[in-house]
């Protein structure tokens, strides 16, 4: 393809682009095809030679989109939200054009440059504090990276937290001195820690040391951090989601999910607390918890403000905030305080906050913006320098070289998507969309509550952000809680729904002390009051098709 013709299948592309966001509306929310569809109509090998680009283009039409769930749909209910917006979209598109892995400041000095005013710009946005922005402290520099995913951030904050807390303990569990003396084998190896500490000018801490020398296989070393890491506990709740299980499983580390009561589900200090002192008691090492703002199953968040009194008494133990949907409402004043921002923001406590913006933040997929309130936990923890990615700006630690606060080298340049989304919309335009979405989540819970008087449906969990949580009861019935009857009868519903899946998209869950239910979220900026209603006569109309077949 050269110049000419893509400046004519781009101009196409935008075409159908804009034609697919007039046409949204018609289409089946969720795709109607078979596991296996695709194979079926693609080859088996690539082409030989070269296609001309208007068969390829047709062929994502017809062959990709039939298998295309449509996030972006007015009906789609389901999850949480997956936004995307035309400023974005334009921001992907130069990205693309410039396509380059950003790792170093100097490889592509913008990039570094806008993701670090980015994360300052959504960070003051969300009414975090100086400390958690890059030119804030006055010791430390907070600020972070912008990630891919929850789960991304999750693994890198556990293995901060982990080599802080490795930090911690080895002073009062000292490495072994035949081991700490050790010569390094390897002249690469030395410049590698020579680098580092000219770099970071944040210093190694022991824990990095130790990682160091594993690298000339030296086992004792290994030993050494095994003895302490297989101690190491990640705490969170039944509520917290599986990103906190799945950093423990890569890390070969413990999750403890700690038991959280209906209605609201959520952490306090004194369940956290007992579990702390029993786990050292036993000889373990509390390290992370992963608090929440905004469960998936029911948007439920953890009582920060007392959470962070225990976090303060247990030096080795990192908090770290997940607020992946629901962290977009810190923009709205009136949510701060139930968000627990004072806590947040307070001296000490909280070690970190990630939301996502592509969720319910306008900014397409993908975008989790990291916030740390020392970025120099994340680069002593992820540093490691080879003489290939030295460069002068790094050598003299003038820069801020992203690659030291993440797992991989290369990164996308995600910033520029949050710039242009930002500027488009203006705080002004986010916070009405946070907000029109919410109120027809409140709109679809007033329809909820008022045929729930009559009998056949229960909220089953207080609404909160844009997230109704409801099941169908026995016409009638008093009956509450959890029942096999009632889960059974909410399976059928479920299977029921998910028939209507062309129509509307909607997601299950289940929760402690009420079983199966269903879960409605709006975060589409397409969604309006006549897509929620009609929707809304479909579901009651479905329920009563289900006790009908109940009965049977
Ligand atoms: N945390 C919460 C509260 C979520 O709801 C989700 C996804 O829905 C995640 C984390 C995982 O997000 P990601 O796909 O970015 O890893």
């Amino acid at each position: 393809m050269d110049i000419e013709e893509f400046r004519r299948a781009g101009y196409l592309a935008v075409d159908r682009i804009c034609d697919y966001y007039a046409s949204l509306s018609n289409l089946p929310v969720s795709a109607q095809v078979s596991p296996g569809f695709l194979s079926r109509s693609i080859p088996a090998s690539p082409p030989d030679s070269p296609e001309p680009w208007s068969s390829i283009d047709s062929d994502y039409h017809s062959v990709i989109m039939p298998g295309i769930t449509h996030w972006q749909h007015p009906n789609f209910y389901g999850y949480f939200p997956c936004n995307a917006s035309f400023p974005g979209m334009i921001a992907d598109l130069y990205c693309a054009s410039i396509s380059n892995p950003g790792f170093n400041w100097s490889v592509s000095p913008s990039v570094t440059e806008l993701e670090i005013s980015m994360m300052d710009w959504v960070g003051r946005m969300l009414g975090l504090g100086e400390q958690w922005l890059s030119e804030g402290g006055e010791e430390k520099a907070g600020g972070g990276v912008i990630l891919g995913s929850a789960s991304e951030v999750a693994l890198t904050v556990a293995i901060a937290a982990r080599e802080r807390c490795i930090g911690i303990l080895a002073e009062e569990h000292p490495m072994p001195k035949d081991v700490s003396e050790e010569k390094r084998s390897s002249e690469g190896q030395e410049e590698s820690l020579d680098a580092d500490q000219d770099v970071a000018s944040e210093g190694k801490s022991a824990a990095q040391v130790g990682q160091d020398s594993t690298l000339s296989a030296n086992t004792t070393v290994a030993q050494w951090r095994a003895s302490l890491t297989s101690k190491l506990v990640i705490y969170g709740t039944t509520q917290t989601h599986s990103i906190a299980a799945k950093a423990a499983l890569i890390l070969g580390l413990d999750f403890r999910a700690l038991p959280v009561a209906a209605p609201h589900y959520s952490l306090d200090a004194e369940t956290l607390s007992a579990a702390i002192e029993e786990d050292k008691s036993h000889g373990r090492i509390p390290f992370l918890l992963i608090a929440t703002i905004g469960t998936t199953s029911s948007g439920a968040t953890d009582d920060l403000s007392s959470l962070i009194t225990v976090t303060r008494s247990h030096p080795t133990l990192w908090l770290h905030i997940d607020a992946a949907y629901a962290g977009v409402c810190l923009s709205l004043p009136e949510f701060r305080g139930s968000m627990h921002l004072d806590a947040i923001n307070a001296a000490t406590g909280v070690d970190s906050f990630s939301t996502n913006l592509h969720k319910w933040g306008l900014v397409q997929f993908d975008c989790s913006p990291l916030f740390v309130r020392d970025r120099g936990d994340l680069s002593r923890a992820l540093t490691i320098t080879p003489t290939y990615l030295r460069t002068k700006h790094g050598d003299a630690g003038n820069v801020l070289d992203l690659r030291n606060l993440q797992i991989s080298l290369g990164r996308r340049f995600r910033s520029l998507k949050v710039w242009f989304v930002l500027r488009a919309y203006g705080v002004s335009g986010f916070q009405h969309h946070l907000r029109s979405t919410m109120k027809l989540a409140n709109h679809f819970e007033a329809l909820v509550r008022k045929e729930g008087e009559e009998g056949m449906f229960e909220i089953v969990a207080p609404p909160r952000w844009a997230l109704v949580v409801f099941r169908i009861t026995p016409p009638g019935s008093k009956e509450r809680g959890e029942s096999e009857e009632l889960d059974r009868l909410n399976r059928m519903f479920w299977d029921d729904l998910q028939e209507l899946s062309a129509e509307f998209v909607l997601t299950q869950t289940s929760l402690p002390e009420v079983g199966f239910c269903i879960r409605f979220v709006v975060g589409s900026p397409q969604t309006r009051t006549e897509h929620v209603e009609a929707t809304w006569r479909r579901i009651k109309e479905t329920a009563s098709k289900t006790w009908s077949r109940f009965n049977q």
